[in-house]
């Protein structure tokens, strides 16, 4: 079974008379420094000049450069984009890291695929939230928290994972609950259950699904709802339940539809698929490709991107979003930040 700690595993204390500096201010970092300074951690942000910075400082927080935030911390949070963390680490944090300091993630990508390679006096530590930003602050005012992973690549201090627990319960992870993982397997799984699942696998099911009743002579406005509106429903049910609990909620039709169809739709292929997608994840071919992409320039992603805009879904969604009055408006014309 995985080693789970919980609050009275961790003590803050292990950062008491410390600092910690949160490199990056967007859906994680702000979350992250808002729950820490809640929870009474002096936090400073580094940061470049820009939006982030403007924020921060309207928030409340001491914002500096990286270069200046990094030289006097003694836990340094990398929040930025994944596809920056190895430029900015080379250029901006490493030459300032203050000798037995601790450098944390919330994701394993740079330090497994050894894009950064620290120093063998720091501790390097993974703290990751398994929620976005905005619901590990908004679950953490109400008291809670968003569960998280911990993983210890490197203990230089002897203290890395004690650091590291009281850091996780300064921003609300140890209600939750925090698992212990190694860098390796967080970001191995992370990569594909996104790809294979949660965001690949989805999206591909749902747009399949309304194009095949869309070439059938369907309405698109009911082939948007029966493909991609209803999935929260359905979603919602399995976080409550699991799949049994789900199928607990729904007609006896659909539970025998579900048993007799799921398989024949997402069946060996699939499973041949996947096990070929967590290879090239294991063997580093889909960290090299898109590390690769992200150095040209990013053109195959932004294809891709106005691909996915483009779809006929996307159009039809657009027009019925704008009736749904319990939507954030917000959220409907989602700005990529
Ligand atoms: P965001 O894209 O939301 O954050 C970007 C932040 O980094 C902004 O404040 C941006 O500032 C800053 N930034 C970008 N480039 C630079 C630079 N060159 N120098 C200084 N600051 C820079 O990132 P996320 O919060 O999504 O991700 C951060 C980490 O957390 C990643 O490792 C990710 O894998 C991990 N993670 C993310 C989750 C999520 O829900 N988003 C969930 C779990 C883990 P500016 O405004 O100036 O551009
Ligand atoms: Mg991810
Ligand atoms: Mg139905």
């Amino acid at each position: 079974m995985a080693k789970v700690y919980y609050g009275n595993d961790a003590n803050l204390d292990a950062l008491k008379g410390k600092t910690v500096a949160v490199v990056g201010y967007g859906s994680q970092g702000h979350a992250q420094a808002q729950n820490l300074r809640d929870s009474g951690v002096h936090v400073v942000i580094g940061l470049r000049r820009g939006r982030s910075w403007e924020q921060a400082k309207r928030d409340g927080f001491e914002v500096y450069t990286v270069e200046e935030a990094v030289k006097e911390a003694d836990v340094v949070q990398i929040l930025m984009p994944d596809e920056v963390q190895a430029n900015v680490y080379r250029e901006q944090v490493a030459p300032c890291l203050k000798p037995g300091a601790a450098l944390f993630f919330s994701h394993g990508f740079n330090i497994h695929f050894q894009q950064i390679n620290p120093p063998e006096d720091v501790d390097v530590v993974l703290v990751a939230p398994k929620g976005p930003g905005h619901l590990v602050r908004r679950v953490y005012e109400e008291g809670f928290g968003v569960p998280g992973l911990i993983a210890v690549h490197q203990n230089a201090s002897g203290k890395a994972l004690e650091i590291g627990l009281a850091y996780a319960k300064g921003i609300g992870a140890t209600r939750a609950g925090v698992i212990e993982t190694t860098f390796k397997e967080e970001t191995e799984t992370d990569l594909f259950g996104e790809q294979a699942v949660l965001c690949g696998g989805v999206s591909q099911l749902v747009q399949n699904g309304f194009e095949t009743l869309m070439e059938a002579g369907y309405q698109p406005e009911i082939a948007y709802f029966e493909c991609l509106h209803e999935l929260k429903l359905i979603v919602d049910l399995m976080y409550e339940g699991g799949l049994s609990g789900m199928r607990y909620s729904i007609s006896d039709t659909a539970e025998y539809g579900d048993y007799v169809s799921g398989k024949r739709v997402v069946g060996e292929a699939s499973r041949k698929a996947m096990k070929e997608v967590l290879k090239e994840i294991q063997d580093g071919t889909f960290a090299k490709r898109w590390i690769q992409e992200n150095e040209e320039g990013r053109r195959e992603f932004n294809r891709l991107a106005k691909e996915g805009q483009d779809h006929p879904i996307e159009q039809v969604g657009k027009k019925l979003r704008k009736t749904m009055a319990w939507i954030d408006k917000e959220q409907q014309e989602p700005v990529k930040q």
